[in-house]
């Protein structure tokens, strides 16, 4: 067996989701698990989190998953549904929607559920991605809180800067301006805002990062805002290279020795979702020990600098990221966020879940 692995922390899991409810006491938590729960596994990440009060997918796909699987929280579609068809399933399995254009309203004034379901009406609060326009928002409110098939409508809107405060403050004043006081509950924050703009949290807040460990605010670590990683990417060296002095590493030879190097072979690569990009420099644990990564990462490998660890040998244990080496700094160094690296795991990493 190749060396490599995914672990998954379900008790970190339920570490980081407690820290949510500490930072956000007084709201509800929709546990965002989309995108294959960042990379983490939809049914691994279900399991360490089933305190949650509801979760939150992309699609139908995922929700149904869900429900097979036993889970009888509530269920939102965070896109809502992609046809007219599609709201018979909604209403089989039971699931919340976002309405979040003129289109998907329509199908849902038109449909014919056994139950009344409940409606997350999204405003576009600066993003301009998805949602109401703010003129456009009150009519769709007023229609869906007319129809007999929708039993709760929730005011929604998600941040496009949640973790810089002027961009809440800006995106909060339309959402005053457009929600105004009315009597309705609201899901506004994700996981930026929910650390670090109380003011924010309303009656039901969508933390996704956090919850698998990873920092949402670029100056801030993880382990600063009290989270646990879920996620440690293992593997193991698979060969050991003694460099001279002006002797190259890897394609391109990008790194080039200035001092005999000691270099150990990772079995690890960009095909298993290791950035290609990741630089010299990039930082590794082999042995427990802080060292750098050398050179270019190939398809199934990288090199790294163990000049001075020198019980490594093959078979050494290394960690890409975990608990040694937060994700975030890898994909800082990448010149990404850890959502990107988490989610990009690819599907020949097998996963263990502890
Ligand atoms: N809410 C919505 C609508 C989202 O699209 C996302 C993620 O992109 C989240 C909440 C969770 O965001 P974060 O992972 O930054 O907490």
């Amino acid at each position: 067996m190749r060396p490599i692995v995914a672990e998954i922390s379900e008790q970190a899991l339920a570490h980081n989701l407690a820290q949510v409810r500490r930072y956000a006491p007084h709201a509800k938590v929709l546990a965002v698990v989309k995108a294959n729960a960042y990379g983490h596994g939809l049914l691994n990440a279900a399991r360490g989190l089933k305190q949650t009060d509801a979760f939150a997918v992309l699609n139908i796909r995922e929700a149904v998953t869900l429900r097979d699987a036993g889970y009888q929280h509530p269920i939102l579609l965070l896109e809502g549904v992609f046809s007219a068809e599609e709201m018979a399933l909604v209403d089989r399995y039971r699931l919340d929607t976002v309405v979040s254009h003129h289109m998907q309203l329509q199908w849902l004034l038109q449909s014919q559920p056994n139950m009344p379901l409940r409606v997350y009406l999204k405003l576009d609060s600066g993003m301009h991605r998805l949602g109401f326009q703010p003129a456009d928002y009150q009519p769709a409110l007023d229609s869906l809180s007319a129809s007999a098939n929708v039993s709760e409508v929730v005011l929604m809107t998600h941040f496009a800067n949640s973790d810089l405060a002027d961009g809440v403050t800006q995106a909060m004043d339309i959402v005053a301006q457009v929600m105004g006081t009315q009597a309705y509950k609201r899901s506004l924050a994700n996981s930026a805002a929910v650390i670090q703009q109380p003011h924010t949290h309303a009656d039901w807040v969508r933390p996704g990062i956090m919850l698998y460990g990873a920092t949402p605010i670029a100056e801030k670590s993880a382990a600063s805002l009290g989270l646990s990683p879920v996620m440690t990417l293992r593997s193991a060296l698979i060969g050991v290279q003694e460099i001279a002095a002006g002797e190259s590493v890897g394609y391109g030879s990008l790194f080039t020795a200035d001092q005999p190097t000691r270099v150990g072979i990772v079995a690890c690569g960009y095909a298993d979702g290791y950035p290609r990009h990741a630089p010299t420099g990039t930082p590794i644990a082999v042995n427990g020990v802080l060292t750098r990564t050398l050179g270019r990462v190939s398809m199934d490998m990288l090199a790294v600098d163990i000049s001075d660890i020198p019980q490594a040998a093959i078979g050494s244990a290394v960690e890409l990221w975990g608990n040694l080496v937060p994700v975030d700094a890898v994909a800082q160094a990448s010149g990404t966020i850890g959502y990107e690296l988490l989610c990009a795991v690819t599907a020949r990493v097998p996963v263990h879940v502890i």
